[in-house]
């Protein structure tokens, strides 16, 4: 295994959810050879980011990811929504329109960054939605 992925930082911008934690950090190690993944939580986090109304909430989110990609070299950023959240009660296909609205949001903020969505399903696997 190459050194260099193991001491790679990401980021996640993840449901506080503790179910959501491990699907997400398991695929980002997997699929991006992430050796850390910076973990930004806030109960349906996909949501605050679609609503775009709490603005103090998103400039905090945006300044925790401002943090990770300065501090720790992180190149990519993923959104994550998730089955059962208490946080963003909507239904699946409506989570996923919030995470792609929020990939979009955090895609202006960050230009020369990876953004992704994520999904974890009701079996709790991590998927990938954009
Ligand atoms: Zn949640």
């Amino acid at each position: 295994m190459n050194e260099k992925n193991e001491d790679k930082f990401v980021t996640a911008v993840n449901c506080m959810d503790g179910r959501a934690q491990l699907p997400v950090i398991n695929y980002l190690k997997e699929y991006f050879h992430a050796g850390y993944i910076d973990m930004i939580t806030e109960p349906g986090p996909n949501k605050i980011l679609a609503d775009k109304s709490d603005t103090i909430l998103i400039d905090s989110i945006k300044k925790r990811i401002e943090i990770s990609i300065d501090k720790h070299g992180s190149n990519l950023v993923a959104l994550v929504g998730h089955c059962d959240c208490a946080g963003n009660p909507s239904p699946k296909e409506n989570q996923i329109r919030h995470i792609k609205s929020g990939v979009v949001m955090i895609k202006k903020w960050f230009q020369n960054i990876h953004v992704i969505g994520l999904w974890v399903d009701e079996n709790w696997n991590a998927q990938r939605v954009c």
